[in-house]
C-alpha cells in the first residue's frame, strides 16, 4: 500500500524538456514493428477478403511519418500520437473484423508505454489505465452486439489472428528488451560512477596519496581483521616548508609535495602506506611492525628525504621532516594512538626537528 502512494506521489518533469533515450528507443521500435504490421494487413486484405481496405495504408503512413518525426515532438506528444493511433487501429479492427481478430490485444502496448513516461503524472497514469479498460469493455461489449463489417472465413479468421498476436508478442518482448536493458546500463553506470566518486573522495587531488578519511577507514578495517596484531602509526610534517613556500613560491611547495610523495611511494616497499594528513604532514600506517622497526623504517626514509635533491626551475634545495611514532597497545582508541604520535612530532619539532621520535 504504501508503495503504491509512494508511486502516486512521484515527481513528473516537463515534457518539453526529457526525451529519456530508452523511451524514444521504445517508441521507435514500437512504430516501426505497427508501420511493418500496417502495411502487411493493407497487403493481405485483399488476398483474404477480396477488397482493398485503406484504413491500414493510412495508418501505415501516420505511424511511419510519426517514427520520423520522433526528435520533433516532446516525449508527451509522442506517446499521445502513438496511443491515438492504436486506441483507433483496436476500435477499428473490431468494427470490421470482430472481437476474435485479437486487435484489442494492442491496448496493452499503451498501458506498457503509458507507465514508463516519466512525464505523465501517476494519478493521470491510473486515470488512463482505467479509461483504458473502459474502452476494451465497450468494444467487447460493442462487438458481441452486433456482427462484424468483414466476415473473416475461419482460415482468414487464423491468419489474421495469429498475426496479430504474434505481433502483439513481438512488440512487448521488444519494449522490453529496450527498457530493461536500459535499466541495467543505468545501474552499471551509477555502479561506476558511485565507486569513482567514493576513490575521489578518500584521494587528496594534489598527491594522490589516501587521505584522513581513507587512512583511518584502512587501519580501522586492519583492526576488525586482525585484532591480535601489532601495528605502527607515524606522522610526519615537513620543517620550515612555509618557507619553502615564500621563497620559492606556491608551486615549488606543491612540486614539493609531490616529489616526497613520489620517495615515500618508492621507498615503501609494502611496509607501510602514506597518506596526507593535512597541509604538509604526512601519516604512514605500518602494519605487523612495533616501534622498534617502525622507528627504523622511518628513520631511513627521514634519512631519503633529506637527502632527497629537489629542482624546481633553476632552483636547487633540500628538505628535512621531523616524525612521531607510536605502536598500538591495544588498548586505546585510534585517536588517542595518532595523538600520541603527535604529541612526539611536536616533541621532535622542540628539540630541533629533522629528527624521528619513538
Ligand atoms: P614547522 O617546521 O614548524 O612545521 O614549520 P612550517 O613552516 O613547516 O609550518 P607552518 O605550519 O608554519 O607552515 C606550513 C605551510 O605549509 C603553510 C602552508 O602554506 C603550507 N602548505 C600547506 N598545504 C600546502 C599545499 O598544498 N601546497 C603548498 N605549496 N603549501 C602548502
Ligand atoms: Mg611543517
Ligand atoms: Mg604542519
Amino acid at each position: 500500500m504504501s508503495y503504491f502512494s509512494e508511486f502516486l506521489r512521484q515527481e513528473t518533469p516537463a515534457p518539453k524538456k526529457v526525451m529519456p533515450g530508452y523511451y524514444r528507443k521504445a517508441l521507435i521500435v514500437s512504430e516501426v514493428v505497427l508501420t511493418v504490421y500496417f502495411l502487411a494487413v493493407f497487403f493481405l486484405l485483399p488476398l483474404i477478403e477480396g477488397c482493398w481496405e485503406w484504413v491500414p495504408a493510412v495508418l501505415c503512413a501516420v505511424t511511419g511519418l510519426a517514427a520520423r518525426r520522433i526528435g520533433k515532438l516532446n516525449i508527451l506528444q509522442n506517446f499521445l500520437v502513438f496511443s491515438a493511433i492504436v486506441l483507433f487501429w483496436s476500435g477499428w479492427g473490431i468494427h470490421f473484423f470482430g472481437w476474435s481478430s485479437g486487435v484489442q490485444h494492442f491496448l496493452v502496448i499503451i498501458l506498457l508505454l503509458l507507465f514508463f513516461n516519466i512525464c505523465i503524472s501517476p494519478p493521470w497514469k491510473v486515470l488512463a489505465s482505467v479509461l483504458i479498460l473502459a474502452y476494451r469493455i465497450g468494444l467487447y461489449a460493442y462487438a458481441h452486439g452486433r456482427n462484424p463489417v468483414f466476415q473473416l472465413s475461419d482460415n482468414a479468421g487464423i491468419v489474421f489472428q495469429t498475426t496479430n498476436s504474434t505481433i502483439f508478442f513481438l512488440l512487448v518482448a521488444l519494449i522490453c528488451i529496450v527498457l530493461s536493458s536500459s535499466i541495467q546500463d543505468a545501474e552499471r553506470q551509477l555502479r561506476l560512477d558511485n565507486e569513482t566518486l567514493n576513490k575521489e573522495a578518500g584521494t587528496d587531488p594534489l598527491t594522490g596519496l589516501p587521505n584522513r578519511r581513507d587512512m583511518i577507514s584502512l587501519i580501522e578495517d586492519f583492526q576488525k581483521q586482525n585484532p591480535e596484531h601489532v601495528f605502527s602509526v607515524a606522522i610526519a610534517d615537513i620543517d620550515f616548508f612555509k618557507k619553502v613556500n615564500d621563497t620559492y613560491g606556491h608551486a615549488c611547495g606543491d612540486y614539493t609535495l609531490i616529489q616526497l610523495t613520489n620517495l615515500f611511494k618508492s621507498e615503501s616497499r609494502e611496509r607501510f602506506t602514506a597518506a596526507r594528513w593535512g597541509g604538509e604532514e604526512f601519516c604512514f600506517f605500518l602494519p605487523d611492525l612495533n616501534l622498534d622497526e617502525a622507528g627504523q623504517i622511518m628513520n631511513d626514509l627521514s634519512y631519503a628525504v633529506e637527502k632527497m635533491p629537489l629542482n624546481f626551475e633553476d632552483k636547487h634545495f633540500n628538505i628535512t621532516i621531523t616524525v612521531g611514532v607510536e605502536e598500538t597497545d591495544f588498548h586505546s582508541s585510534l585517536d588517542q594512538l595518532l595523538d600520541s604520535a603527535d604529541e612526539k612530532l611536536y616533541l621532535g619539532k622542540n628539540s630541533g626537528r629533522n629528527r624521528v621520535v619513538v
